[in-house]
């Protein structure tokens, strides 16, 4: 379908809204030939959500305008997840033509181990598919998302998916009940990459394949918030506390105020407290904010829907 031409903004225009993520359980193994991990993974999408707008050039061109928070740290290049996104999908088109102006507006934190760029690269895929005008389907975009990383499939499902590989081959995991969920934002980021180079220089390693615990995948089948929150696991938690040991208080401070879990969200820095309840959320992220051991504290809830056009 084609989207009503907006003469007033130059082009016709198509808008993503993109979740964050939390891994449930981050399993990881040992280091492969090719320099990344095996891991075995549960991600829930979680209501922090991006949009990107990708709207048309005719002449070619990807650029990318951001806004929100954090964003003078992110790169308008093809270090940019959604500009290297546009890029991929033109040059396997093979039309040079095809352009677009991106547009994003940031909420999910940078570098915040929620895979925010990694979202954005998702919705930049699904949004210039449509511009363009693309005949791709699900399975086309979740092969170009592996390419481009390894978390940038998964908020093209959202939901909770079970991952493994590098954490790119995704598919849907039964969940029952919502999670709710207070983040603690840390005030600046951890660079996933120097996570997993202290992951292995620590020896965290271990010489088995890689699997998510029994009890959680059960736990989140039944919507069993209380079993859910004993088993949330990340193996890369030890990692990141060396490179931001601050995180120790967050997670102690957390759980002393009665959060039923908590762990640190895939390479960090962002700690995420489960709560039993809506009502219980709400009160811990008000004391966690006394605490003043995060940057920001927020609310959120999942599972959520991954990429969606919206109008
Ligand atoms: O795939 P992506 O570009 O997001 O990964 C960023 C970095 O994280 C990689 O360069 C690698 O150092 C590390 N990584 C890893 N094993 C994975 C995923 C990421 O070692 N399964």
């Amino acid at each position: 379908m084609r989207l009503p031409d907006d003469p007033a903004a130059g082009g016709r225009a198509v808008r993503v809204r993109v979740p964050g993520k939390i891994n449930l359980a981050l399993r990881i193994g040992p280091r492969r030939p090719d320099g990344y991990h095996d891991l075995a993974t549960v991600f829930q999408a979680v209501s922090l959500f991006d949009e990107v707008e990708a709207r048309a050039l005719d002449d070619g061109r990807v650029t990318v305008s951001m806004s929100g928070a954090e964003v003078k740290s992110v790169g308008r290049g093809l270090d940019n997840l959604a500009v290297r996104a546009a890029c991929l999908l033109r040059e396997r088109w093979g039309d040079s033509s095809l352009g677009a102006a991106l547009s994003i507006r940031k909420a999910i934190p940078v570098a915040g181990g929620m895979a925010g760029g990694s979202a954005d690269g998702a919705a930049a895929l699904l949004a210039c598919a449509r511009l363009w005008d693309l005949p791709l389907g699900q399975p086309e975009l979740l092969e170009l998302a592996g390419e481009l990383g390894s978390d940038v499939p998964f908020p093209l499902l959202g939901g909770c998916a079970y991952g493994v590989g590098r954490g790119e081959q995704v598919v849907p995991a039964l969940a029952r009940g919502t999670c709710h969920w207070v983040l603690a934002l840390a005030p600046s980021g951890l660079s996933t990459a120097r996570v997993f180079s202290r992951f292995d220089d620590r020896g965290d390693a271990p010489e088995s394949t890689p699997a998510v615990p029994a009890a959680l995948m059960k736990a989140l089948a039944g919507g069993d918030a209380a079993t859910l929150g004993r088993h949330l696991v990340n193996d890369l938690e030890a990692a990141a506390l060396d490179l931001a040991p601050g995180l120790r208080r967050a997670l102690d401070t957390g759980r002393a105020l009665g959060a039923i879990g908590a762990v640190v969200s895939g390479s960090g820095p962002t700690v995420a407290f489960l709560a039993a309840d809506a009502r219980r959320a709400d009160r811990l992220a008000v004391a966690i904010s006394s605490e003043g051991i995060a940057q920001r504290v927020c609310r959120a809830q999942g599972p959520v829907p991954g990429a969606r056009i919206v109008t």
